[in-house]
């Protein structure tokens, strides 16, 4: 079982997971159904639609990574999406174009979406930061900071069935733990009851290929909990 932080885990902990509550699965859409503050619990404000979080979202200039960055990455895809992909952040090649894991990584999950047997038009894909930290450096704390409520409402407002959290930043920066990815990976955890499935990057498989046995075999919990045939296909 996932470890969680209290205040100031070394990479996100600025805030206790037990202080993000999300209410039953598919709530009205009309209902704010997440909550997360740094202190108590109360209501998210704004928009919860993909639009209006957008909007929200503007031009942003709430971290340093403002500076540099060519493109905002918003995310894409399903907007009633049952599968949530949520990487680290942007690369050069989505920072230029403004859409998410369009590059080499990006190629690599697309092909990990089609052996599930689906399109990239049937999940959504977002990412912990929507601006380029330069030089593909890690996002800092701060930066995943500022950019969290976001992915927090864009989770609300889709309501996946099942997220699933690529690499060890995605996966620590939602849900607020400093437990390592390998020991994570491949178990389903809860996340203010929404399914989180961590497993690796697809920047780390493409660098460790042998490790693709492993999110293959996490992709097919994937299916399998969602009823989807597995197909023979491997990533
Ligand atoms: N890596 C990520 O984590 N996200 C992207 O959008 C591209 C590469």
């Amino acid at each position: 079982m996932a470890r969680r932080t209290t205040l100031q885990s070394p990479l996100y902990g600025y805030l206790p997971a037990s202080a993000v509550v999300m209410k039953p699965k598919r709530a009205a859409r009309s209902e704010v159904p997440v909550d997360v503050t740094h202190t108590a619990p109360t209501t998210l404000q704004g928009p919860m639609t993909l639009v209006g979080i957008r909007e929200e979202l503007g031009d942003c200039t709430r971290c340093k990574l403002c500076k540099t960055r060519t493109h905002i990455v918003f995310g894409e895809g399903n907007a009633q999406a049952q599968i949530l992909f949520v990487g680290e952040g942007p690369g050069e090649q989505e920072d230029l174009s403004g859409r998410p894991f369009v590059g080499r990584a990006g190629q690599l999950l697309t092909k990990m979406i089609e052996a599930m047997g689906l399109k990239r038009e049937d999940v959504y894909i977002a990412n912990v930061v929507k601006c380029r930290p330069p030089g593909n450096r890690y996002p800092e704390p701060d930066e995943a900071e500022a950019c969290r409520p976001f992915l927090i409402k864009q989770i609300a407002t889709i309501q996946p069935k099942i997220v699933v959290s690529l690499g060890k930043c995605a996966t620590q920066a939602l849900m607020l733990i400093d437990t390592p990815i390998s020991k994570m990976r491949g178990q389903f955890q809860d996340w203010n009851g929404v399914k989180v499935m961590p497993t690796y990057h697809p920047s780390y498989l493409l660098r460790n290929p042998a490790a693709k046995k492993d999110v293959w075999e996490d992709l097919k919990k994937v299916c399998l909990d969602l009823g989807l045939k597995i197909p023979k296909k491997e990533v």
